[in-house]
């Protein structure tokens, strides 16, 4: 199929869709505490959604049992919301998919529950960082090589590592469409970006080994050392000039 570009009117509709994204978001994160259950962030979130005339993109994308994913501490990403509790100290992956009038946004944020460790913080920040270098390396001529290693430079400089495993995607009329783009790379490879192009960026980096397993609920990614892991996405369009973020308000 290839990449596909998309008209300024469609993505214009993608932005509306990243809004609701990025409602989403900024809902939870006023709601994250010491306390509350991962399924009733599912449940707000859901209520964000559909107010806003979306669908979560999620619920049974695959069979997947929810719609949004909440990955806390060890877990990398698809951790699925229920009935555990968030206590102190947790950092939890909040990744958020909505369909509206026929387009997608898929964003995620990682959150502190109350105050966590140095080390969390440093990864939360690296984290975020390295998506914000891809994100200003993903300009219309270069090449996706160039967006890659700028994601995973900027957090292996600060001694974390990238998972290989899990990659960003393109988006558009469907959650995942070409390329994939890995969060590790090399400068000059891969596909040339254009404009239009829309593509979710979603660096996933690990405190200690790069390396993941699935949990038996066949949905859990963890990192198969134990250490923590953080997780940033945005849903951006490639422009003439700066590249637009779509999924925030
Ligand atoms: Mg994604």
């Amino acid at each position: 199929m290839g990449i596909i570009i998309k008209s300024p009117r469609e993505i214009g509709v993608m932005r509306e869709a990243g809004r609701i994204v990025a409602a989403v978001h900024d809902t939870l994160k006023n709601e994250i505490r010491p306390g509350i259950t991962t399924g009733e962030l599912d449940a707000i979130a859901v209520r964000t959604i559909t107010e806003r005339g979306a669908i979560a993109s999620f619920k049974g994308y695959r069979g997947f049992p929810a719609s949004i994913c909440t990955s806390i501490n060890e877990e990398v990403v698809h951790g699925i919301p229920g009935s555990r509790v968030l206590e102190e100290g947790d950092l939890v992956a909040i990744d958020v998919g909505a369909v509206y009038n026929g387009f997608q946004g898929d964003a995620a944020i990682t959150v502190a529950v109350g105050k966590t460790s140095a080390e969390a913080e440093a990864l939360m920040n690296a984290t975020r960082g390295a998506l914000e270098a891809g994100i200003k390396a993903a300009r219309s001529g270069v090449h996706l090589g160039d967006v890659s290693a700028a994601i995973q430079a900027y957090a292996e400089e600060r001694n974390f590592s990238v998972v290989r495993e899990y990659v960003g995607h393109g988006i558009g009329r469907d959650m995942h469409e070409e390329p994939q783009i890995p969060n590790y790379g090399t400068s000059g490879q891969g596909p040339v970006l254009k404009k239009g192009m829309t593509m979710a960026l979603e660096p996933m980096v690990n405190a200690g080994g790069w390396r993941t397993k699935v949990l038996p609920d066949r949905w859990t990614v963890v990192t198969a050392d134990g250490s923590l892991s953080a997780h940033y996405e945005h849903t951006i369009a490639i422009t003439d000039g700066e590249t637009e973020i779509l999924t925030q308000l």
